[in-house]
């Protein structure tokens, strides 16, 4: 700390001493927060490192995107159920020249390509339930340009058309209405416009905006005035993207295939090609090939294409809704993975606690800082050297057998340290089932990894022991826990690591009269 804030070490170790530290000597190790204070009261303003810039991030929206080369709109089509959604993609999807190029044989992968005779291509999502649609939403990214909603002639507006309407104006996407089944007797266009206007739909008739075309699936009737309604308006949407940089996209669909894990990719800036590497949730993969509908493999995808990709790396593949960030290399790749694992499952743990556990971590927390910072102040305070008092106002102090009292139970807490995500939970869980009304375990921590020099700072101050399950122990990590007097219990059976506990926790039971 004194060599970053470019203070000698011996000047620096007075200056603590003034500012209340007492007894501090070089080889004292502060926490982050503590060193955060420190380091306010020379002037810096730091930033406690979250590891955060581990994770990959997307690129921030290009300056001028008017100077950028066009890319193909992405259309979702969605309406009610038997109005035609299914029809008229069977029916783009034949027309499609890819298809026709490679025999006919087109394969399912959530999304297709159709080539205009312009030479314009329109590319259409496929996803059963509109399921990555929904769940890209909910994250605020939007992956279509424009959708076209489906209305049956014969059925008119229906809840699911209402539903989709919803959805389109929510992701703020324009529409274009395709009313289908228009070769049916009892096809009524007129009932449906209005219908549709009733429903504060602006359609051109009614001197609003949104396009009508009439069409029937079944029939092909009108489906070159749909193509061309949709390169109409995604011309003057202006739809572009820059086709290089780190490549972003969306997972449209994974699945696990004969040939092994493969994801759907929408990209929407950038290029993929063989060979790089990206990031999709919490699993990242090397591209060994990419393919096309029709089953082919290409040698890159563009903005505005969806991709069949394969060559994920871990067990499962991707989820559908997922961002993908392209990586500039695999260790990039992997440590975005690894730190979004560990991110969720943070999130994971801080889930399943009810709202009185997550306060009472919070408060661990906030006593923590204030323990640490008492230790360090010696018992007189120190000058300027100030912690919020919220936390040891609200907390008794940690007695010194490491043992606290909540309400007349005893507490004991642990840090949890697993090789991978199962058996942490399994571990978690097991302990989690020890204890009485007299004494109970508390999980303060857990994570996947080896234990690190924090893990055992924040054991010391919270008079936790550590377990570590699965896991190599470095020498380093051992000397640490030694000389800051924290116990590290090191297993590989679940069954032998809750007997060390419920032994722990015996001992701390009134003896029985
Ligand atoms: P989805 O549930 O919206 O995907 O609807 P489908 O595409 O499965 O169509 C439902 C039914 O309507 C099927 O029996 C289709 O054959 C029929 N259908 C779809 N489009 C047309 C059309 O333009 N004309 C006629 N007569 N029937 C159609």
């Amino acid at each position: 700390l004194a060599a970053a804030m470019n203070v000698k070490l011996d000047i620096f170790l007075d200056q603590l001493l003034e500012l209340g530290f007492d007894g501090v000597g070089k080889d004292n190790i502060l926490t982050g927060e503590t060193a955060a204070l420190v380091a306010q009261e020379y002037g810096f303003e730091p930033t406690v490192d979250t590891g955060d810039d581990e994770d990959l991030k997307p690129r921030p929206p290009p300056e001028d995107p008017s100077s950028l080369p066009p890319r193909p709109p992405v259309v979702t089509i969605m309406g009610h159920v038997d109005h035609g959604k299914t029809t008229l993609l069977d029916w783009l999807r034949k027309s499609s020249i890819v298809a026709k190029e490679h025999g006919g044989i087109t394969q399912h992968i959530g999304a297709f390509s159709v080539k205009m005779s312009t030479g314009k291509q329109i590319t259409f999502l496929d996803t059963p339930g509109h399921a990555a649609f929904l769940s890209m939403r909910q994250r605020g990214a939007n992956v279509t340009d424009l959708v076209v909603l489906v209305v049956a002639a014969d059925d008119s507006v229906k809840p699911q058309t209402l539903e989709a309407l919803k959805h389109a104006r929510a992701a703020k996407v324009p529409i274009i209405v395709a009313i289908n089944k228009i070769d049916k007797e009892s096809a009524n266009i007129e009932r449906c416009k209005s219908d549709l206007a009733a429903h504060g739909v602006e359609i051109e008739d009614y001197g609003g905006d949104v396009q009508v075309v009439c069409v029937s699936g079944k029939t092909g009737l009108g489906m070159d005035d749909f193509e061309e309604n949709i390169l109409l308006l995604s011309d003057m949407l202006d739809i572009r993207a820059e086709p290089d940089g780190m490549a972003e996209g969306w997972v449209l669909e994974s699945s696990i295939k004969p040939m092994g894990r493969v994801a759907t990719v929408l990209v929407k800036r950038g290029t993929l090609r063989p060979g790089d590497y990206i990031v999709a949730g919490i699993v990242h993969a090397k591209i060994r090939s990419l393919r096309n509908e029709a089953g082919v493999e290409i040698d890159k995808a563009t903005p505005g294409t969806a991709v069949e990709i394969l060559g994920w790396k871990d067990d499962d593949p991707p989820a559908a809704g997922d961002q993908v960030l392209q990586a500039p290399d695999e260790g990039r790749a992997k440590a975005a993975a690894h730190y979004r694992i560990e991110q969720k499952e943070r999130e994971e743990v801080i889930g399943q606690m009810s709202q009185a556990e997550q306060e009472r971590r919070e408060h661990d927390r906030l006593r923590a800082i204030a323990k640490k910072a008492e230790l360090e102040a010696g018992p007189k305070g120190g000058r300027g050297y100030k912690v919020s008092g919220k936390g040891r106002a609200e907390y008794s102090a940690v007695a010194e057998d490491g043992v606290e009292e909540e309400d007349g139970t005893k507490i004991v807490n642990y840090l949890v340290r697993g090789d991978v995500h199962g058996s942490v939970e399994a571990v978690c869980g097991s302990i989690m089932e020890l204890g009485s009304n007299e004494v109970r375990p508390r999980i303060l921590q857990s994570g996947t990894g080896q234990i690190t020099e924090s893990d055992v700072e924040h054991a010391q101050i919270s008079r936790a022991s550590i377990i570590n399950f699965n896991n190599p122990i470095s020498g380093q990590i051992k000397r640490m826990a030694n000389d800051a007097g924290v116990t590290i219990m090191d297993h590989n059976v679940i069954y032998h690591l809750a007997e060390e506990v419920r032994e722990k926790l015996s001992e701390l039971l009134a003896p029985i009269i």
